[in-house]
């Protein structure tokens, strides 16, 4: 397991002020994991990793049986900071029965008809479930807060799109939140925090390696373009809706590993925290038991 200290760090405390240029996204969280040294880290991370790979695929089955909550994973990021991976590799071991993966990117038609929210609702997990979503209705306080033209599209009521607007917004979606929380469903969200130059070399290695150039869109230099822009939005999005029940995640995203073992710790420790138990057999389901095995048996 992590260092209860370092996952700490790495929430977004509710209520409190967030500054991500103070969070590290490289893997030298803690001067303990300095002194450490980077190799010594990267090991560790690994065996955490696999040790939370077995235990997330028992605290799944654990969820599935108990059948009374269900699990929402939220990820949120600049483009390649590693959601895909982080998604792939996290939910490796996992049985595909009890788990989905929404992805959301530009609204359809018939999205924009609707508010917004609705899409993301069509996809949340059932009872026992895990479900993730790439991308999700954060994106309606990011790029769209990043482009606020993209309001036009959504033909809401007037009004003014000023700092109020932004703030119901949150508002909305805390609420939104709760009562998912209220109704059993776990949420949890992680940022992916990359840095500038990180992006700049994967975008790179997207555009020299030819079995790479597909993951490249020339949209994402148009919205690197606006970096800061993002972090800013990024940074009051967060804050607005870091809440004690459904907490945000600050992940160090530089390196893939250290962001795969970290989610990985955080999904699996929460999951084991609910009061999960397989069904109780009632005397009466023992016995009708008994009666199928002895019929059986008789054959
Ligand atoms: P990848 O690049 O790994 O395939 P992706 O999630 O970046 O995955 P893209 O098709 O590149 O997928 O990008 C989806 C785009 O859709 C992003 O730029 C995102 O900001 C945008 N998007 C998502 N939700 C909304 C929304 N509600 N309104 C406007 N744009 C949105
Ligand atoms: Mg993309």
């Amino acid at each position: 397991m992590i260092n209860p200290d370092i996952l700490k760090q790495l929430l977004v405390a509710p209520g409190k002020k967030l500054r991500l240029k103070d969070h590290d996204t490289g893997w030298a969280q803690t001067k303990e994991l300095k002194e450490l040294g980077k190799d010594e880290v990267k090991a560790q991370a690994r065996v955490i990793l696999d040790q939370n790979l077995a235990d997330l695929a028992e605290a799944q089955d654990l969820l599935y049986a108990d059948d009374r909550y269900s699990v929402l994973v939220v990820f949120q990021a600049m483009d390649a900071a590693g959601k895909d991976g982080t998604i792939k590799h996290v939910m490796s071991g996992v049985n595909p029965q009890g788990c989905q993966v929404s992805n959301f990117k530009k609204p359809s038609s018939e999205d924009l008809e609707h508010d917004f929210l609705w899409r993301c609702t069509k996809c949340l997990p059932e009872r026992g479930h895990i479900g993730i979503f790439n991308r999700s209705y954060y994106e309606e306080v990011l790029v769209v807060k990043v482009h606020p033209e993209l309001l036009d599209s959504q033909r809401l009521p007037p009004g003014k799109r000023g700092k109020a607007f932004w703030t119901k917004r949150y508002e909305d979606i805390n609420s939104f939140e709760k009562h998912l929380v209220r109704n059993g469903t776990v949420i949890l969200k992680f940022f992916l925090h990359v840095s500038k130059e990180e992006q700049k070399r994967r975008f790179l290695d997207r555009l020299e390696r030819p079995e790479k150039n597909w993951k490249f869109s020339a949209s994402d230099l148009s919205e690197r373009a606006f970096w800061d822009e993002y972090m800013d939005a990024y940074e009051a999005a967060l804050e607005a809706t870091s809440t004690k029940s459904a907490p945000w995640y600050v992940i160090p995203a530089d390196n893939k590993w250290a962001a795969r073992s970290v989610v990985a710790d955080v999904l699996t420790t929460k999951i084991r925290s609910l009061d999960l138990q397989y069904p109780v057999v009632s005397e009466e389901q023992r016995k009708k038991l008994e009666e199928a095995r002895r019929g059986l048996m008789a054959e």
